[in-house]
């Protein structure tokens, strides 16, 4: 198989490339490295089973040229974390609407089989717990700059949706608060590299709100295996699916668990959201999926306990930092 992977230097996507190419894919790694970085794929280049090329999705002949020859497309590359949708609303919204049209266009003129990443952000503020993948969206006020991201998102599916309906053969994963190794050290998106990042420099580990809102934390490695199921099981096509684990744990106990991993001496600091993300913001208190349809269609379940992924994200963000500090 020749893959496309958008976004394949990101967080996800570039360990969903060393996924690809260690079950014998031939893979192109498309980034525009605005978050991603070079850096997460270098070691798989070389080789011969994988070519990086940096542009943007935005750009419509780059897209159908990469996509024209691929067996199937895994379209991760988009403006995502709530901090970086808040922080510049038009970028997120170009990118993930412009830019996955181009993606759903150029794959389907070339006949390959594509793959969304979408988000559990698409449920909104929906208090059907668990999240089950046909289930209503809850969104506040488009005052909210927070709803885009989730708006555009839901729109990405809906055009997905219409390219199926002219033939695209497409399936759907909604990621959960996935985590683990090459998050942005920095923390800007994802509370996982931020707690940790506080925790080793002794830092207060900024809760927002009471801390007693939930998430259900899911290895990138879960994810990733999740996302080629989705591309490549017959039964996926057409069809949306939650990726994420059935553990919920409130971000105050998950501030706590990384204090204890990294035996660091931070305290809490409970934080209102006001000044975390200014006013009008407005967050899910619980979020946690359905895992039923994708266990059933996909044969996916999380299996990486929070513990063990913890672990594995507090070394990683070790390592790096040494790195770091060594020049
Ligand atoms: N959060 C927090 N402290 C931080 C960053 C995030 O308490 O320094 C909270 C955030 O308000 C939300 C949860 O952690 O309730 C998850 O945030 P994240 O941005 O990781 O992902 P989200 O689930 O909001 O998409």
């Amino acid at each position: 198989m020749k893959a496309l992977v958008t976004g394949g230097a990101g967080f996800i996507g570039s360990q969903l490339v060393e996924a690809l190419l260690s079950r014998g894919d031939e893979v192109m790694a498309l980034d525009d490295l605005s978050i991603g970085k070079e850096a997460n794929i270098r070691h798989c280049l070389g080789s011969g089973g994988c070519e990086f090329v940096r542009g943007s999705i935005l750009d419509e002949d780059l897209v159908r040229r990469l996509a024209s020859g691929c067996s199937i497309v895994y379209h991760l590359a988009a403006v995502v974390g709530v901090h970086y949708v808040v922080a510049d609303p038009l970028k997120g919204m170009q990118v993930n609407l412009r830019g996955t049209e181009n993606v759903l266009a150029a794959a389907f003129a070339s006949g390959a089989r594509l793959v969304l990443a979408s988000t559990s952000e698409v449920y909104g503020k929906s208090f059907q717990i668990p999240f089950v993948e046909d289930g209503d969206r809850v969104l506040g006020s488009t005052k909210v700059g927070r709803w885009s991201y989730s708006t555009s998102k839901a729109l990405d599916e809906h055009l997905a949706f219409a390219y199926a309906s002219l033939g695209l053969r497409m399936s759907i994963v909604r990621y959960f608060n996935a985590y683990g190794p090459r998050l942005d050290p920095r923390g800007y998106g994802s509370v996982v590299a931020r707690f940790i990042s506080q925790a080793l420099a002794g830092e207060p580990l900024t809760v927002h709100g009471d801390g007693n809102q939930t998430r259900c934390f899911t290895y990138v490695e879960d994810s990733v295996k999740g996302t080629i199921l989705a591309g490549t099981v017959a039964g996926a096509e057409g069809e949306q699916f939650n990726l994420g684990s059935a553990r919920e744990t409130s971000i105050a106990d998950l501030a706590r668990m990384i204090v204890d991993l990294t035996g660091s001496r931070s305290r809490l600091e409970f934080v209102p959201y006001a000044r975390a993300y200014g006013e009008r913001f407005e967050d899910p208190q619980r979020r946690v999926p359905s895992v039923q349809k994708a266990k059933e269609i996909l044969g996916f379940e999380a299996s990486v306990p929070l513990e063990q992924g913890l672990r594995r994200t507090v070394q990683w963000m070790r390592e790096t930092e040494t790195r770091r500090s060594q020049g």
